[in-house]
């Protein structure tokens, strides 16, 4: 971020080493870990954290989610729709960026924009929205329907997937550009940097 703040906003992962991802939702030292980052550097978001059903109701998350309620952080989460709920019980003006779109069906992510208007979806590691560089119908439809919501992702959260930038962004620049020019830009970046533009101006934390 110091080298390009322009580009980088930062979110905080909520582990420390890899195997966390299944094991933090029960890891009370997390939590001393969330706060100490908190204090010392400033983030725009938590996660991506994992976060599946009735877990996000244990403790730990919901102490996560009261940190990013405080510091008012964008939660970035690796969820399926019953946890998106859930944090949304929580924390009903939480801002949350439902990574991968959950992997879910198209109408099933309509379904859950359609009630909550704080909800973003990204479209990291995934490739039926694009598949031979189309957008299908049941996809169009849903871009079409919430312009604002949807923004493309990459997904490297390790060394390796930097090798697959160019190949993704390529193949992103396919299938954009058989959307209107107006809704493909916001997919492609004014819905990101909508989302964190208050953050990039000095706001929050
Ligand atoms: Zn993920």
């Amino acid at each position: 971020m110091a080298e390009a703040p322009e580009l980088i906003v930062p979110s905080l992962r909520p582990y420390r080493s890899r195997g966390e991802i299944s094991s933090w939702e029960r890891d009370d030292s997390v939590v001393a870990f969330l706060e100490e980052r908190l204090r010392n550097s400033r983030y725009a978001a938590v996660g991506e954290f994992h976060l599946y059903g009735d877990d996000a109701d244990l403790p730990v998350p919901r102490r996560l989610v009261a940190l990013a309620k405080q510091h008012q952080l964008v939660l970035h989460a690796h969820s399926d729709a019953d946890a998106v709920e859930r944090i949304f019980q929580q924390y009903p003006q939480a801002r949350v960026l439902w990574a991968h779109s959950g992997f879910e069906r198209p109408e099933a992510v309509a379904a859950l924009l359609r009630k909550h208007k704080n909800l973003w979806a990204d479209l990291a590691f995934r490739s039926e929205h694009g598949a031979a560089g189309q957008v299908p119908p049941q996809w169009r439809a849903v871009f079409e329907e919430f312009p604002e919501r949807f923004m493309v992702g990459t997904d490297t959260f390790t060394p390796e997937r930097w090798f697959y930038v160019n190949e993704h962004a390529n193949w992103s620049r396919a299938w954009l550009a058989t959307l209107p020019p107006p809704l493909a830009e916001r997919i492609a970046w004014k819905n990101a940097e909508a989302l964190f533009s208050g953050w990039k101006a000095g706001g929050a934390q």
